[in-house]
């Protein structure tokens, strides 16, 4: 099956075409033309889906949960397609493509299931004390109600799971929020084709079809429009710190300033504790180098930075190079992305007192394997070594003594995870670390490695700024739908006037 995207956006349910093209840039196959989006567009999108909010808003649990469904089927039925243009255009091996499919498909019908439920309306009920003293207290009921049209962004380095059908999209449409996504440049078929799954499930499930429009990428002023027009009431992403904060910032400067759920930078620093050093330090080695180049690096959860006592450098030096020397060159996302990532190789290996321990050549879109080491003290000196080398690059950080492993972990912007490695000879070490990690990371894991996101209720994909521009939220798992809700109090509204969520 060779799949050629028409290249068109998908407005409200229709297709449609633009004046001016861009040209795609896929890893290989070839590359097709897709319209440019525009600020007129995004407007058509936005008001397509604030018409959209006044029937979608108010909706059952039971029809969206039907849509949410219907979606995942969509999406299966276009599997193979999906795939073959995924892997074209991301470079991505089909084996990860056919397991992101399953993760979006999953995150889709775990949402249906979780407002079947309705736990997450989270309703209260203070009932009216007519006799009280000195002041009668009114009846007074809460619910959680959807705040209207939410823009999500693609994500370059999750074609499938956080992008036009992805966790954001699954969490907003769940809360009953219609979405206008804005593609990534990086995937614009693939884009198309989920887009033409959901149009399909759209018009099965007689849903209007200004719930979901998608609008492709190629221009600038696209990203800007749909963060600034005054219809969109969210915003949904995942990208580098400088363009979420570039778009966070414009959310804050509306007149009506929005809430930016923007899912940044993290390095997701490891603390390999002696006894577990001394007991399993091959083996950690290993675990490491293979979350650490999984994808080639392109995960938000990368382990970054491996924190180690000084005296048991060498040792997992020399296992995570072994490890290291068996990976081979992987293909990037985007020529932008392979770029970045040598520019962040070099901002490592010229840092004061790093030393090189792996550098390897990488070939245009081709990222292979780097490792460094630094001492504690240099890298407390030097704040630029905190900052994400998005790619398969891993920095060790020797700690002289429990102290400066300490103020090490102090140092720490915020991060997705932390990540402590140890026995139960560490368990002294391991109590002091833990407030710290806590407060600086959004999930804190032992003896494993953060790479793969557990979808569920418990998961805490978020964390204090930069790893994210809202410590409050998550952007994956169940408790993500609470970015697209607001609670609302009803004070002595008769029962007829309440929404139906009260009843069932
Ligand atoms: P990006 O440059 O932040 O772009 C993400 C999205 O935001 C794109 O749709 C982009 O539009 C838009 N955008 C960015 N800056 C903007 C601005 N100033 N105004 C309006 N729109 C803006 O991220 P990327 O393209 O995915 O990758 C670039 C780098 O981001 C990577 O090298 C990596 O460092 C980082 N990254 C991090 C994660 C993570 O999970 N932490 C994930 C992916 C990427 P255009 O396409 O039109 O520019």
């Amino acid at each position: 099956m060779t799949f050629t995207p028409h290249g068109k956006h998908l407005i409200a349910g229709n297709w449609v075409a633009g004046d001016a093209s861009f040209t795609s840039t896929p890893a290989h196959g070839p590359a097709h033309s897709f319209a440019v989006g525009t600020v007129a567009l995004v407007d058509q999108a936005a008001r397509a889906a604030e018409a959209a909010f006044w029937s979608f808003g108010w909706s059952s649990r039971g029809e969206r949960a039907r849509l949410l469904r219907r979606i995942a089927d969509e999406i299966e039925a276009r599997a193979e397609t999906i795939t073959e243009i995924g892997c074209q255009e991301t470079g991505l091996p089909e084996a990860r493509l056919n397991g992101e499919r399953g993760r979006t498909t999953g995150q889709l019908r775990l949402f249906a299931d979780h407002i079947e439920a309705g736990d997450y309306l989270d309703r209260r009920h203070d009932a009216a004390l007519p006799d009280r003293q000195p002041l009668p207290r009114p009846e007074i009921r809460m619910i959680q109600r959807p705040i209207g049209p939410v823009a999500v962004f693609g994500a370059s380095n999750f074609p499938l799971a956080f992008s036009t059908a992805g966790g954001d999209t699954a969490a907003a449409l769940a809360a009953g929020c219609p979405v206008v996504v804005k593609g990534h440049s990086a995937h614009p078929g693939t884009a198309e084709i989920v887009a033409e799954a959901i149009l399909a499930a759209i018009t099965a499930c007689g849903i209007h079809p200004g719930v979901f429009s998608l609008i492709q990428g190629g221009n600038r002023q696209v990203g800007e429009a749909v963060v600034t027009h005054p219809l969109i009431k969210a915003v949904g992403f995942t990208g580098s710190l400088a363009g979420g904060r570039a778009l966070f910032d414009l959310c804050a400067a509306r007149a009506e300033p929005i809430p930016f759920f923007g899912e940044l930078g993290s390095v997701n620093p490891m603390f390999l504790l002696p006894a577990a050093m001394a007991a399993r330090g091959d083996q950690i080695a290993q675990g490491w180098a293979g979350s650490l180049t999984m994808g080639a690096g392109q995960f938000c959860t990368n382990p970054g930075i491996a924190v180690v006592m000084q005296d048991q450098a060498t040792a997992l030096a020399q296992a995570t190079l072994a490890a290291l020397h068996a990976v081979g060159a992987q293909v990037m996302l985007t020529e932008g992305i392979a770029s970045a990532y040598l520019q962040g190789r070099d901002r490592v290996a010229g840092a004061r007192g790093v030393q090189s321990l792996l550098t390897q050549v990488c070939d245009r879109r081709q990222a292979t394997p780097q490792l460094f080491q630094v001492r504690g003290a240099d890298w407390l000196a030097d704040h630029s070594l905190s900052e994400e080398v998005f790619g398969p690059l891993g920095l060790i950080v020797t700690a002289a003594d429990p102290e400066e492993m300490l103020a090490i972990a102090q140092s720490l912007q915020g991060q997705l995870t932390a990540t402590l490695h140890l026995d139960a000879g560490d368990t002294d070490l391991a109590r002091r670390l833990m407030p710290v990690l806590e407060r600086k990371a959004g999930r804190v894991l032992a003896n494993g490695y953060p790479t793969g996101v557990e979808v569920c209720d418990a998961m805490v994909h978020g964390g204090p700024y930069p790893a994210s521009t809202n410590f409050g939220a998550t952007s994956v798992g169940t408790l993500s739908i609470r970015r697209f809700l607001r609670p609302v109090s009803y004070q002595n509204i008769p029962a007829a006037l309440l929404p139906a969520d009260f009843g069932a």
